[in-house]
This record gives structure tokens, sequence and C-alpha cells, in this order.
């Protein structure tokens, strides 16, 4: 493998309402989709549409979402040997309402994710040994997450950990990630203070993505970071735009490992910006065929 990703599977329950309902009120909406979702898989995605040998090790329910699930990797060529399955409660779901200008109220129920277990890890120690490259965030049980980043030290397997959503992190997190990639913070100086920090606890290299702004990316504790900046474009959905980034630098890095890491952030900054020019999460997510083939 390239890159294997060990994380969540989501349905996202897109309701679209004039505006968000009041407690005990109910609504008519006016539209209603379905997608996938989950950072683990949205991360896992994006890599696999660039054409990276990828794999997923998580855990959906054994229901018609968690099935939905398998297929759609499959079908973008994910390997799911390691994405396993439970009768004990159903896949991760995320009902979100969106109101007309576009505020959104998002419930999200884990179900499956956090029975992804360490025997489950285990499992899977053949392909996370023989990856480039394996990608971890805490929307699973963070024991987890900690024993996958482990697995991959003790094989010499270069670490990413996107540390989302923020909870408090013992120092053996940091130990064992290579880059780490938390998102937006407020400034330019902020994103410094937090690699600086960052370094100090122990991760290799820093990437603090800053929305429109790009990224600073520090690769060395006491080196300079240095900003990439994004491109200037005309922003459609957010969505999964971290998501984009972090799958698009795994790809570089496992695939192009003569880019170096800050070369690696400015081609995946291209491609999350694109992302951000169409609707949807994964649907968003460029193609390898989709763009300019300079970029690989
Ligand atoms: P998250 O989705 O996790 O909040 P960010 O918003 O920091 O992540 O975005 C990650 C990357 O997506 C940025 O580094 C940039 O490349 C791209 N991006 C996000 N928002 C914009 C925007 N408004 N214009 C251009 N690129 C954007």
């Amino acid at each position: 493998m390239d890159v294997t990703v060990v994380g969540s599977c989501n349905i996202d329950l897109i309701s679209y309402v004039p505006r968000l309902p009041k407690p005990g009120e109910t609504l008519q909406g006016s539209k209603f989709s379905m997608g996938f979702g989950g950072k683990g898989a949205n991360q896992c995605v994006m890599t696999a549409k660039l054409g990276a040998k990828t794999a997923m090790v998580g855990k959906v329910g054994k229901d018609t979402f968690g099935e939905d699930f398998l297929k759609n990797f499959n079908n973008l060529g994910v390997d799911t040997t390691h994405c396993c399955t439970t009768a004990e409660v159903m896949t991760g779901a995320a009902p979100i309402c969106v109101d007309e200008t576009g505020q959104n109220s998002i419930v999200i129920v884990p179900g499956a994710n956090l029975l992804l277990s360490e025997a489950d890890l285990a499992a899977a120690e053949l392909v996370i040994a023989g990856s480039k490259v394996v990608v971890c965030q805490l929307e699973i049980n963070p024991d987890v997450t900690l024993a996958a980043l482990k697995m991959a030290k003790q094989h010499k397997v270069r670490t990413i950990l996107n540390p989302a959503p923020a909870i408090p992190l013992k120092h053996e997190f940091f130990e064992n990630t290579d880059i780490i990639c938390p998102n937006e913070t407020e400034s330019v100086d902020d994103a410094k203070r937090a690699c600086k920090e960052l370094q100090a606890r122990g991760c290799g290299s820093v990437v603090v993505t800053l929305g429109a702004q790009g990224l600073l990316v520090s690769v060395e504790k006491d080196a300079p970071p240095t900003h990439v900046p994004a491109p200037s474009v005309h922003v459609v959905d957010t969505t999964g735009a971290g998501d984009s980034f972090i799958g698009a630098l795994a790809f570089f890095l496992s695939t192009r490992p003569d880019l170096g890491l800050v070369e690696s952030c400015r081609r995946a900054v291209q491609i999350a910006s694109i992302s951000v020019q169409a609707p949807g999460t994964q649907t968003s997510f460029p193609t390898r065929s989709q763009l300019p083939q300079e970029l690989f």
C-alpha cells in the first residue's frame, strides 16, 4: 500500500430546511441528500482518487449504509479487507440540517466507529507495516488511534495525525506523529505559535491549514516555518477541504517522496482549493484525470 487510513466512516444525512428547527418543532424541508463522510473515509477517498494504492481500516454496521460504504470504497479502488462490520450498532451517521443562509446544525452518532478495536487493528498489522504512510484522525476511539500510530512507527512507517475533533492528547500521540495537521487557527501568528508548541511536544513536522490563507508548514523544530498561500478561487462549498488537503498530502508523500514536505504541501493546497469550488464533500474531490498532469 501507498497509504493506509485508520479512521471513521459516517453517512451524512442532509436535510435542506428554510431555517433550523426549534426544540419540539416539526419543519418541512425542501431537499434531502445522503453522502459518504467521516474524516477517515474522506481522506482515504481523496488519496484513492489521486491514484495511490489505498487501504481503509475502519468499522461500519451490518446495515444498508455500511454496505453502501464498502461499495463506494470498492468502486474507488480502496482496499477494504480491514474495513470490518458489526451487527451490534449502526454505521456512524450524521444527520445535518442546512438552512437557507448555509448555516448548519449537525449531530454525529459515531456508532460502529467506536467499536473499531485494538484487535481489529492487530489484524491489519501487515497492511500497516507494508504502507508508506499511515493517516489517523480522532473520530474513532483515541486509544485505537494511538495504537495505530505506535504500530506504524514500530514498522518505520511515516505517520500523519489530523487531531480532529480537538481533544486533550497524551504526549505519546505527539511522539508517534511525524506530521501533525491541525486545521484553522485564527491567524498566521497563532499558527506559528501552534507549530512551536507541537514540535516542543515531540511532533516531527507541523502543517496548520488556514482556509483561504493556505497553510503554514514547519518541517523541523527551530527552523522558520513556510507560509504556502492558497490560490484565490470562487468558493462554492468548503466542507471537507481539510480532508481533501490531508488525503492529497498523503498521496504526494507516498508516491513522490522526492518532493519533500513543503513542495508536497504546495501541491496538496492546489488540490484542496479545487475541492472548494464544487458542492459536497467526497463528490467535490477531483480525480487524477481532472487535474493538470504537471501536478504528479
Ligand atoms: P478545514 O476544512 O479542516 O477547516 P481549511 O479550511 O483550513 O480546513 O482548508 C484546508 C485547505 O483547503 C486550505 O489549506 C486551502 O488549500 C483550501 N481552502 C479552504 N478554504 C479555501 C478558500 N476559501 N479558498 C481557497 N482555498 C481554500
